[in-house]
């Protein structure tokens, strides 16, 4: 049988922890083979983003369409997009290849403070590239973002939030609630169709968890890529990142807000 291969249309992070760097890795971790067409490039470290610099939307077509015309893709994740154009340009790739599996992580703001999408580009991602992707992946503030409303702060709210998501358009939606920190647990909703999953794990208590949000899509991506049924890909993404939170410690990158250990 073929490898299974995933793709994933984001940005690099010198540092390692995400983008690009985080999404390969776990590709490779999870038994993917992984190609990346790269949008952007930040400068940054465990502190923080410097600066962003984009690619023009002309040559991401370029490697799109060149790497789609050899390549069977099984699986694509998206992650950083930086702005409403290159939304539009990945957009217009997908509907041209349409790709069996299509995983969208809606990075819009990192941990650090520092805005990854303009804000102009909310709309686009909403209205466009939501309606296209298979399962959207946001942590609480993104969804209120795409929702234009305030974080959910009870299970209610989260639970009807996650719904409202998928009435935007997006077939699956995994709401992460690791940023609700006042509970023991970080419980994330899958909701698929009517059906609403909780997934539960013990919080892991690490000032180094830079790169989770890119980890958990792409880790779903891979699984995927191979064949895993929804639920299955989703449990065992959740599990990885909750491993590789527990190694983060042990890996000493940086001095600031250090890389989950991939
Ligand atoms: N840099 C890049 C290129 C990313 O894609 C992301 C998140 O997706 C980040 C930084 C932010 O990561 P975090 O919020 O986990 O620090």
């Amino acid at each position: 049988m073929a490898t299974p291969v995933a793709l994933t249309i984001a940005t690099s992070d010198p540092s390692g922890g995400a983008g690009i760097q985080a999404d390969l890795k776990t590709f490779s971790a999870l038994g993917a083979y992984g190609t990346a067409v790269l949008v952007a490039l930040t400068a940054q470290n465990t502190h923080g983003v410097t600066g962003i610099q984009t690619i023009p939307t002309a040559f991401i077509t370029e490697q799109l369409d060149t790497l789609f015309a050899d390549v069977r893709i099984d699986a694509v994740k998206i992650g950083m997009l930086a702005n409403a154009a290159i939304v539009d340009t990945v957009v217009d790739a997908l509907e041209r290849h349409r790709p069996p599996y299509v995983v969208l992580d809606p990075v819009m703001v990192a941990m650090s403070g520092d805005r990854l999408l303009e804000r102009d580009a909310v709309r686009t991602l909403r209205d466009r590239l939501l309606p296209l992707v298979d399962i959207v992946t946001p942590n609480l503030p993104e969804a209120a973002d795409l929702l234009g409303v305030e974080p959910a702060r009870t299970d209610q709210e989260a639970e009807d939030q996650a719904r409202a998501l998928r009435e935007l358009g997006a077939k699956r939606v995994l709401l992460k609630g690791g940023h609700r920190t006042e509970s023991a647990e970080s419980t994330d909703l899958f909701v698929d169709g009517d059906t609403l999953v909780r997934l539960s794990a013990s919080r892991v208590e690490t000032k180094n968890s830079h790169g989770t949000g890119c980890t958990l899509s792409s880790a779903i991506a891979a699984l995927l890529a191979r064949g895993f049924a929804w639920g299955d890909a989703v449990r065992e993404a959740k599990a990885y990142v909750t491993e590789s939170l527990r190694a983060a410690d042990s890996l000493g990158v940086g001095t600031g807000n250090g890389p989950v250990h991939h």
